[in-house]
């Protein structure tokens, strides 16, 4: 805002009026998104770091937008959270997910042996039939629900912790496995994890790409997967850009790893190439 004399703080300058249309637009196309196939899933690799193999891939949704070009989830996600879309965009790229793997399959004649991990915003677990809606996708189809990996935040559990709890338990028993995303950035602590039907869980890139400069961001890390072995999780280390980085996770005995030395997000048909390259285990 700029000082305007005696009125104080004026907040209506030209940019803030700019922000304000903008968003308001991106309010109203992202309400037909989804039903105006806008909007895309890239796959980001998830690397064994013991050899570098694939172990699955993470789907990250992308918006093509017809005027504005290719927008990211910073620039819509939260909009979608807060005009109440989110539930209907995660599904879809769940559903879009499913269905890429599929293609894969059809295409290869075999099976596909890696995992598919969606993000869940915090607020799908609010809504009363997310695992119904969840298993409404998965269907009756047991590889579909085996092959997916939701990952979900802690902030999920700060309302309703015995609520979100329950919901994880009914949908493990279908055979979806669970990640805790971001871990390090929130305010719960590994007992949390430990009292959640959660398999792994995902070191924040933030504390990764630190970890040569800030002790104390190398002994976060290491805790963490120390912690997380204890209590029989798997850890996946994001934001892993450098040699450096995968040699010092590697060291500490953390299992996956996931990041730019490995590959970035990719359209579905490059993806392709990685996922043919794959030779089941
Ligand atoms: P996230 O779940 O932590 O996803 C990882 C983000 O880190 C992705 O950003 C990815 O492109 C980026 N990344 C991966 N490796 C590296 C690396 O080596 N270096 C750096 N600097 N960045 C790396 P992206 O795709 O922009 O997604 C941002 C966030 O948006 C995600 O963070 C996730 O919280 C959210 N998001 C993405 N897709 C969905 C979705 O389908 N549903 C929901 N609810 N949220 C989503
Ligand atoms: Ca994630
Ligand atoms: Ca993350
Ligand atoms: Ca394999």
């Amino acid at each position: 805002a700029k000082k305007n004399g005696r009125a104080g703080w004026r907040l209506f300058t030209p940019a803030l009026r700019e922000a304000s249309d903008r968003r308001r637009r991106l309010e109203a196309d992202l309400e037909r998104a989804a039903e105006r196939n806008e909007l895309r899933v890239a796959y980001q690799p998830i690397v064994r770091l013991s050899d570098g193999a694939l172990s699955g891939m993470e789907a990250l949704v992308r918006w093509q937008h017809p005027e504005l070009g290719l927008l990211y989830p910073d620039v819509f996600i939260s909009i979608a959270e807060e005009i109440g879309r989110i539930g209907e965009v995660d599904r879809w790229v769940m559903q879009e997910g499913l269905r890429q793997f599929e293609r894969w399959e059809a295409e290869m004649g075999r099976e596909i042996d890696l995992t598919l991990s969606v993000n869940c915003s915090a607020r799908d677990l609010h809504e009363p039939r997310f695992a119904e809606r969840v298993r409404g996708i998965v269907g009756a189809e047991p590889r579909r629900a085996e092959r997916l990996t939701l990952e979900i935040t802690e902030s999920l559990l700060v309302d309703d912790p015995q609520r979100a709890a329950a919901v994880l338990h009914e949908l493990r028993r279908d055979g979806l496995r669970f990640s805790m995303d971001d871990f390090g950035t929130g305010y719960s602590s590994l007992s949390v994890i430990h009292a959640l039907p959660v398999d792994t869980v995902k070191v924040d890139r933030a504390f990764v790409q630190r970890m040569h400069e800030d002790a104390s961001a190398l002994a976060m890390v290491n805790n963490v997967v120390g912690f997380a072995h204890t209590l029989g999780k798997d850890i996946v280390a994001e934001g892993i850009e450098t040699p450096e980085h995968l040699v010092a996770l590697r060291e500490m005995g953390c299992e996956y790893g996931q990041g730019y030395l490995f590959g970035k997000p990719l359209a579905p048909d490059v993806m392709s190439t990685l996922v043919r390259a794959d030779v089941p285990s």
